[in-house]
C-alpha cells in the first residue's frame, strides 16, 4: 500500500512514540541496549517510567563561604590543583581537588574514583553539587559531589550532553544507576528519549478527567516528571506530588480501577444457576443453631452476605475482621442459608489444625439442625476419605470443612452453592479458583483476620465487595501487652506462674520461619524442656507444624480441655485456634514477627472472660526503630493501624502474606504513598463506568496494561 517511491520508513521494529525501542536511541549501542534490557528496559515507555530516585536543586548557587556542613548546595569555582592519594587501606584512593571562587578556596574529595585524575586540569571552571562535611584537620570539604564543567559565558553550564546544562544549574533528576550507566548518563538518555516523543502522544487519561483534576497531558507530565519546569517545588517533587507526577500516578491507578470496574460489571451480569431465598423457616433454623446474640458488626456483615446470596449474580465478598471478632459464626449462618436452600457449602481453612477446630466448633452447632458436616483433610485415612467423598458427591453431606484437600480434583459436590475460604491470603490464587470450580458459579465468601489497609484492599481485592467487622463479642478486655528484654525473663515467668496458679493457661510462642526449619524446632523443644523444669507443678507440652495431624489434634485437645497448662507452640497456632482458658502469651524472638502477625497471635489469649497478658520477649539487641515497631503492638489494639505500619515498613507482600500473588504490578504508584490518588482514581473510574465509556477506554489500550494489572480476562 505504501507507494514504492516514498522515502524508506524507519525500521518497523523501531516503533514510534513510547513503543520505540531504546536500541534505536542515539547513544545506545548494542552493549548499552543489552544492559538496559537486563534491567527490564526495552522501550522508551520502560525508560520514561523509571523515575528519579530524587531531585536535587542545583539552581541555587552559593558562595564557598556560605557552604554549611550537611546542607547540599551548588557551588562554582576554578580548579587550583588536583591530586590522587592512596591510603593505607588497600585499594582505597582519594581524589582531592582544591578550587577557588571569589570568596576563597574550598576543597572537594572523591573516594575510589582514581580515573578522575585525568578528567580535570587547573584553570578549568566547574560547578559542583553535594553536601559538605567537616573534617578535622582540613575543614569543610565536599564529598563525592556531582560535577559539571562550565564553559564560561553567562547563565549556566553548557557542554553537557545536549548543550543545555542538563546536570547543572537547575532542579536535576537523580536516577539509580543501571549496570555501568551512571545517573548522569541516564539523565542524558532520558532527555534524548523525551525529545523523541511526538507532540500528539496518546493520552490514556481522558481529557475530562484531566480538566476536572487540573492535570497536564501525558507528554508534558512525562517531561516534567523527569526535568521539572523552572520554579517547581523541590519538596513536592521529592514527595512525588507535582501535578505532572500526580497525573502519572493517577493514569496508572485510573486504568487499573477501570479494569476492575469493567470486570465487576461483567460479573454482575453473570447469572448463577441456583436461587437463594430467605424466609421465616430459615430464620428460625438459623436462630436454633445460634449460640450467642450477634454483635452489631456481625449482624451487619451477615446482612450484606445474605443480600448477596439472594442476588442473581454470584457473591464475591471479603469478610475482614480482627482475630476473635466472630467471623466463623457469620460464615456458619451464611452456610446455613445455602443449606436450607438445598445447596452444599464448603469451608476451607489453611491448616489441618484450624480445619479440625472449625469442624469441632461447627459440628455441635449443626447437630441442632438436619444437616451433616464432614471433615476433609490430607491427613485422613483412605477409608474415611472415600466415605466422605461419596457423601459429598451424593449430596448426603451438606457442609464440608477442610484444608486445601477440598480443592483437589477427586472432590466432587452434588450442588456446591457457597464456597467459604478462611484466611484466604494463605491460599494461592489457583487453590481458591479450584474450590470455586467445584460448583457452578457458586457464591464465594473469603475471610481474613489480617487487617488490610484500605489502599491495599482496593488494589489486592479491588473487585471484591468488602465487609468489615469492627466490634468484638462483649466482655473482652484488651490484652495487656509489653515489650520485654531478655533480662526480664524472670519477671515474665513470674507472671506466667501467677496465672497458672489461678488455673489459667499459657502459650509460649516460638518463631518457625519454615515448617521444615530444624534449628528453630530444636529451640522450641529445648524451651519446652526448660519450662517443664521451671514449672514442675504444671504440664508443659509442645505443638509444632511437623507433628502428624492426629498428634497435634491430641495436644491441642488436651490444652483446650485444660490438661496441658503451658503450650509451647510454633506459629501453627497463628490463626483461628480458640482456647478460652488461656490468659497469657509469651512470644519469643518477637522481633522476628510482623506486627500484624503479633497482633493475630495475641488474639489467641483473652478469648474467655477475664484479663489477658502478652509479653513480647526480644533476644537480639533492638535498634530504636525496632523497639518502636514492637512498642506499637503494645500501644494499640487496632489491627488496621498495625497493618498500615507493616505496610510502610515491610511492604505489601508482608501484610498480605507470602502466598498472595494477586497484586498488580504498579510502576508509578506506590500503595503507601498514594492512597489519596487511589481515591481519585476510584471515583473517576466509577464515573467512567456510569457514563458507559469504561470498556471503550480500556479497549484502546495495548495488551501490556492488562497483563500488568492481571486483567487479561477483561473485555
Ligand atoms: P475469628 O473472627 O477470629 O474467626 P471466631 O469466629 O473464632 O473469631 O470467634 C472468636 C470467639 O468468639 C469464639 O470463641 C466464638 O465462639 C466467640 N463468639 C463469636 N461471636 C460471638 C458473639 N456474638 N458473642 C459472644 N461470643 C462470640
Ligand atoms: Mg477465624
Amino acid at each position: 500500500m505504501r507507494p514504492s517511491v516514498a522515502p524508506a520508513p524507519p525500521p518497523a521494529s523501531a516503533g514510534s512514540g513510547l513503543r520505540a525501542e531504546l536500541r534505536f536511541l542515539k547513544g545506545v549501542g548494542p552493549r548499552r541496549a543489552a544492559e538496559l534490557e537486563r534491567a527490564g528496559l526495552r522501550t522508551l515507555d520502560d525508560l520514561l517510567h523509571r523515575f528519579p530516585l530524587r531531585y536535587e536543586d542545583r539552581s541555587r548557587l552559593v558562595r564557598s563561604s556560605d557552604l554549611r556542613p550537611g546542607e547540599a548546595a551548588a557551588v562554582r569555582g576554578q580548579v587550583v590543583s588536583t591530586g590522587l592519594r592512596h591510603t593505607r587501606r588497600r585499594g582505597f584512593s582519594l581524589f582531592e581537588m582544591l578550587l577557588r571562587d571569589d570568596a576563597g578556596a574550598f576543597r572537594a574529595v572523591w573516594m575510589n574514583r582514581p580515573y578522575l585524575k585525568t578528567a580535570f586540569s587547573p584553570g578549568q571552571r566547574l560547578q559542583l553539587y553535594g553536601a559538605p562535611e567537616w573534617r578535622d584537620p582540613g575543614g569543610l570539604r565536599l564529598v563525592n559531589p556531582q560535577y559539571e564543567p562550565i564553559d564560561g559565558g553567562e547563565g549556566g553550564g553548557g557542554g553537557a550532553e545536549d548543550g543545555r546544562g542538563l546536570h547543572g544549574a537547575r532542579v536535576v533528576p537523580v536516577y539509580e544507576r543501571i549496570g555501568t550507566l551512571t545517573a548522569k548518563q541516564l539523565r542524558g538518555l532520558v532527555h534524548r528519549g523525551l525529545e523523541r516523543l511526538p507532540a500528539d502522544l496518546d493520552d490514556p487519561l481522558p481529557a475530562d478527567v484531566r480538566a476536572r483534576r487540573r492535570l497536564p497531558a501525558r507528554r508534558q507530565a512525562l517531561r516534567e516528571a523527569h526535568f521539572p519546569a523552572p520554579g517547581a517545588s523541590l519538596a513536592l517533587l521529592n514527595r512525588f506530588r507535582t501535578p505532572a507526577q500526580v497525573r502519572l500516578i493517577l493514569e496508572e491507578l485510573f486504568l487499573f480501577r477501570l479494569g476492575l470496574e469493567v470486570r465487576g460489571q461483567a460479573r454482575t451480569r453473570e447469572r448463577k444457576p441456583h436461587a437463594v431465598r430467605v424466609d421465616d423457616r430459615i430464620r428460625r433454623s438459623a436462630l436454633a443453631v445460634l449460640p450467642f446474640r450477634l454483635t452489631p458488626g456481625q449482624r451487619e456483615a451477615l446482612r450484606a452476605i445474605v443480600d448477596d446470596l439472594c442476588r442473581p449474580c454470584p457473591m464475591n465478598r471479603l469478610l475482614q475482621g480482627d482475630v476473635g471478632c466472630g467471623k466463623t459464626l457469620v460464615a456458619l449462618l451464611a452456610a446455613l442459608v445455602a443449606l436450607e436452600n438445598g445447596l452444599q457449602a464448603a469451608f476451607m481453612a489453611p491448616t489441618e489444625l484450624l480445619a479440625e477446630q472449625h469442624y469441632l466448633t461447627l459440628r455441635p452447632l449443626l447437630a441442632r439442625s438436619r444437616f451433616r458436616v464432614v471433615l476433609l483433610t490430607g491427613g485422613q485415612g483412605a477409608r474415611a476419605r472415600r466415605d466422605t467423598l461419596a457423601a459429598l458427591e451424593r449430596g448426603e453431606a451438606h457442609l464440608a470443612v477442610g484444608t486445601h484437600a477440598l480443592a483437589q480434583p477427586s472432590v466432587r459436590f452434588r450442588a456446591l452453592g457457597l464456597a467459604i475460604i478462611d484466611e484466604q491470603h494463605r491460599f494461592g490464587v489457583r487453590q481458591r479458583a479450584n474450590l470455586r470450580e467445584k460448583g457452578r458459579r457458586p457464591d464465594v465468601l473469603v475471610m481474613t483476620a489480617t487487617p488490610i489497609p484500605r489502599s491495599l484492599a482496593l488494589t489486592a481485592y479491588g473487585d471484591l465487595d468488602v465487609s468489615v467487622i469492627r466490634d468484638r463479642p462483649p466482655g473482652r478486655a484488651p490484652v495487656d501487652t509489653r515489650v520485654e528484654p531478655e533480662s526480664r525473663r524472670g519477671a515474665v515467668y513470674a507472671l506466667v506462674e501467677r496465672q497458672l496458679r489461678l488455673g489459667k493457661q499459657a502459650y509460649v510462642v516460638y518463631p518457625l520461619v519454615e515448617e521444615s526449619d530444624k534449628v528453630d524446632l530444636r529451640a522450641a523443644t529445648v524451651m519446652a524442656d526448660a519450662l517443664a523444669r521451671r514449672f514442675p507443678d504444671h504440664t508443659v507440652d509442645l505443638l509444632h507444624g511437623r507433628m502428624k495431624s492426629d498428634e497435634r489434634e491430641k495436644v491441642m485437645a488436651r490444652f483446650a480441655a485444660g490438661g496441658v497448662h503451658v503450650l509451647v507452640a510454633t506459629t501453627v497456632i497463628e490463626v483461628g485456634v480458640d482456647v478460652p482458658g488461656a490468659s497469657v502469651m509469651v512470644v519469643e524472638h518477637a522481633e522476628r514477627f510482623g506486627l500484624a502477625q503479633l497482633h493475630q497471635l495475641r488474639g489467641r489469649v483473652g478469648r474467655g472472660p477475664g484479663r489477658a497478658w502478652c509479653r513480647l520477649l526480644c533476644h537480639e539487641p533492638l535498634s530504636d526503630a525496632g523497639r518502636a515497631r514492637l512498642e506499637a503492638v503494645a500501644r494499640t489494639t487496632d489491627g488496621f493501624e498495625l497493618a498500615e505500619r507493616d505496610l510502610r515498613l515491610r511492604g505489601p507482600g508482608e501484610v498480605l502474606g507470602t502466598r498472595q500473588s494477586g497484586l498488580p504490578t504498579l510502576r508509578v504508584a506506590n500503595l503507601v504513598r498514594d492512597q489519596d490518588v487511589m481515591d481519585v482514581a476510584r471515583d473517576e473510574a466509577a464515573r467512567a463506568r456510569r457514563a458507559g465509556v469504561a470498556a471503550d477506554l480500556l479497549a484502546g489500550l495495548d495488551a501490556g496494561w492488562r497483563e500488568r494489572f492481571g486483567l487479561a480476562e477483561v473485555g
